[in-house]
């Protein structure tokens, strides 16, 4: 059967949220048209630099094969973190990664928590654990890569950072808030997420309205050789997340184009409670860290990151990735 779209090519593809059979080259054209519709959305056609936070699996080689057909005239800067996390993170992978964006014109900034925090991750969650804390792996990981990628892309002067969240991902941590009746985090999602303090640099998701089965056919089109192995903390990351993206793929497959329409939703929803939460919120900026000076919430001189060092027994040594 041929394709619907160019009408020669053979069809390799259904697209079941649109009904269409695609050849795989109208199908990689029609993810980047997705890419380059949200890139013009969130306003990246007018930056002049853009970091791309790359972990090195599928979907940030997609990010950066999609946005690197479709910003031409942008300057693309990559940045990948090496946790720190025995039997995961592996030198090859790293070296794969940064010759496929080499190919594309794009450089890869090496970091580590090692180098830039002072202790890989393992460092710290067997710290914690000493001390008797109840830190899962995931909030540590969690908390000083946002801050590690928000230092570099200030950096670098990135005028965005773009991350590799696909449309499954989105929609799952919209749920999530919302089943926790924690809408206060809509600010923080959506397609203008709030910036709260100047040294935060914006955040855009270019694959927020790709599936997530959509990069993997892309990445696998393409022949990337990402890496696959799965973290050994995986099993402390949030259960609720794994029963959210079950009842959503059962969703998706009753309901195709599902996840694309609960997106659409659930934006309308973030502004609304954002133009009403800006009405409420102080009009200051948000406190900046007394160790480490990124912003921190309302009320607090220390941030979470350098609390839990120190509530672990640990003395943050911070070093900056781009200077030295
Ligand atoms: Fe980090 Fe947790 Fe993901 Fe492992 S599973 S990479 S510890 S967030
Ligand atoms: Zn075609
Ligand atoms: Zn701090």
């Amino acid at each position: 059967m041929n394709c619907d779209v160019c009408k020669v090519r053979e069809a390799e593809v259904f697209h079941p949220h649109t009904g269409r059979r695609l050849c795989k080259e109208c199908f990689i054209n029609d993810v980047r048209e997705r890419v380059r519709q949200e890139a013009e959305r969130q306003g990246l056609f007018k930056a002049r630099k853009v970091l791309l936070a790359v972990s090195g699996g599928k979907d940030s080689y997609v990010l950066a094969d999609a946005l690197a057909e479709v910003l031409k005239g942008v300057k693309l800067i990559a940045y990948n973190i090496t946790e720190g996390i025995s039997g995961y993170n592996r030198e090859e992978h790293v070296a794969k990664l940064e010759g496929f964006l080499r190919e594309r014109g794009i450089e890869l900034l090496k970091g580590s928590f090692k180098s830039q925090v002072g202790y890989t991750l393992d460092e710290m969650v067997q710290a914690s654990k000493a001390k008797g804390l109840n830190v899962s792996a995931c909030t540590f990981c969690g908390g000083f890569r946002r801050k590690l990628i928000n230092e570099v892309a200030r950096e670098v002067g990135a005028d965005f950072v773009a991350t590799g969240h696909n449309l499954d991902d989105e929609v799952q941590t919209y749920v999530i808030n919302f089943l926790r009746g924690d809408t206060s985090r809509l600010i923080r999602e959506g397609e203008e997420p709030l910036r709260l303090s100047d040294y935060f640099v914006q955040r855009v998701k270019p694959l927020r309205r790709v599936y997530e089965w959509e990069t993997t056919m892309y990445a696998y089109f393409k022949g990337y050789e990402f890496q696959e192995v799965e973290c050994p903390y995986i099993s402390q990351r949030p259960t609720l997340r794994a029963k959210v993206r079950e009842l959503l793929y059962s969703l998706e497959s009753r309901a195709p184009g599902a996840l694309l329409r609960l997106l659409e939703e659930f934006d309308r929803l973030a502004s609304e409670r954002k133009r009403e939460m800006l009405k409420a919120l102080p009009r200051n900026q948000l406190p900046r860290c007394r160790i480490c000076g990124e912003p921190t919430s309302y009320g607090r001189e220390i941030c979470k990151n350098c609390e839990l060092l120190l509530a672990s027994g640990l003395t943050p040594k911070y070093a900056s990735l781009v200077s030295r």
